[in-house]
């Protein structure tokens, strides 16, 4: 049977990834509606039903969200907490009622408990109180799988949640207020390399935020859209899925630097900021039960991501969001 398929948070990172897969493999020709917010504000009732009035999905794909690197976060826990929380109650609500089959929606390994065992793993997400720099985003997300639970006792639906590592790729947010720390340093690099030409780039100075030492696993965007449309398809639980790289794939934030710099061919200098903030230092997360129910997905190489990540950048300077 074909599928009418509502990606929320359609025009995002994430959702134009998964439009970018769908066009290569969509051979089943199910219907894919990819939604950003000139479709309607998902933090208001009414205009998320009238979404859904008009899409008419059988199943979801839920991005949509206030979404945000440290900095943001640090700032605005509050709107993170309160628009995440509408957006989620109103998009699975109203799934809900118009009777979607299924409903895949994203939570972040940034939600785990900040005091842990390591490596992380889905039954962890409930444990203990998240990292305090992001907490407004993380019990909102929480709640997406104690929803899920709830929808799937009233009436057994299978609305279920993945839980990604840090996402990169085209089509990123990288205005500096709001960015992740990838699309952060390449547009912060792009404006150095750029602006006062009368200076030597070997004379140029790269500022990491923080002490560049703090760990993280980064899958790229494509990559996670090729898991996501398998979970859609084949993944049948409640139970939240990690979608990360694995553990030994993880790199310091000052590795993740040099990476752009050589993306970018930088001469200059790279220098820490230790006066800005570092967040959490870890969040190591455990990919096995990936591993064990799709043993033979291949993640791209970080390398050659953060490459392609950076020309599209180049390429798409004037449309990109900055
Ligand atoms: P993104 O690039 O910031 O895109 C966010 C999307 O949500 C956009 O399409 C945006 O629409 C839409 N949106 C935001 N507020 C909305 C509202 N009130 N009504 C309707 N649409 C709204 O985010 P992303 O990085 O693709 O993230 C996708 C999902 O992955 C999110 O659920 C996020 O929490 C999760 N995640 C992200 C990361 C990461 O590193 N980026 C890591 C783990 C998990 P407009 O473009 O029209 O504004
Ligand atoms: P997180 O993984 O949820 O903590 O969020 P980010 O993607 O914002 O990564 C934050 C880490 O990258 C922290 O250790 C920051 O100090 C460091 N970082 C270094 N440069 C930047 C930057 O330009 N932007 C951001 N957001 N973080 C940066």
């Amino acid at each position: 049977m074909s599928k009418t398929v509502l990606v929320t948070g359609g025009t995002g990172l994430v959702g134009k990834a998964l439009e970018t897969i769908i066009k290569e493999k969509n051979a089943n020709q199910d219907i894919w509606y990819f939604a950003g917010s000139k479709d309607g504000d998902l933090t208001i009732l009414s205009d998320t039903k009238a979404l859904f009035d008009k899409v008419k999905p059988t199943h979801v794909i839920h991005l949509a969200a206030m979404v945000g690197g440290l900095f943001h976060n640090m700032n605005n826990n509050l709107d993170f907490l309160r628009k995440n929380l509408q957006i989620n109650d109103n998009v699975l609500q109203t799934a809900f009622e118009h009777g979607c089959v299924k409903v895949v929606s994203c939570l972040s390994t940034c939600i785990f408990p900040d005091k842990t065992t390591y490596p992380i793993d889905e039954t962890m997400v409930h444990n203990g109180p998240p990292h305090n720099s992001n907490f407004g985003y993380s019990y909102a997300k929480r709640l997406i799988d104690v929803q899920n639970r709830a929808y799937f006792e009233k009436n057994g639906s299978i609305f279920t949640s993945v839980i990604p590592c840090n996402i990169f790729g085209p089509n990123d947010n990288y205005k500096p207020e709001v960015s992740h720390v990838i699309p952060g340093m390449i547009y912060r690099m792009h404006q150095l390399i750029n602006e006062d030409k009368d200076t030597k780039e070997e004379e140029k100075v790269f500022s990491v935020f923080g002490s560049g030492k703090p760990l993280r696993q980064f899958i790229y965007s494509i990559d996670l859209a090729k898991l996501m449309l398998w979970v859609l398809e084949e993944y049948d639980q409640v139970d939240p899925i990690i979608l990360s790289v694995d553990e030994s794939d993880e790199v310091t934030i000052a590795q993740v630097a040099e990476a752009i710099a050589r993306a970018f061919n930088f001469k200059g200098k790279i220098v820490c900021d230790t006066i800005k903030a570092d967040g959490q230092y870890k969040k190591t997360a455990s990919n096995k039960k990936l591993r064990q129910l799709k043993p033979d997905f291949k993640f791209s190489n970080f390398e050659e991501s953060i490459n392609e990540s950076v020309k599209w950048f180049i390429e798409n300077y004037e449309i990109a969001r900055k």
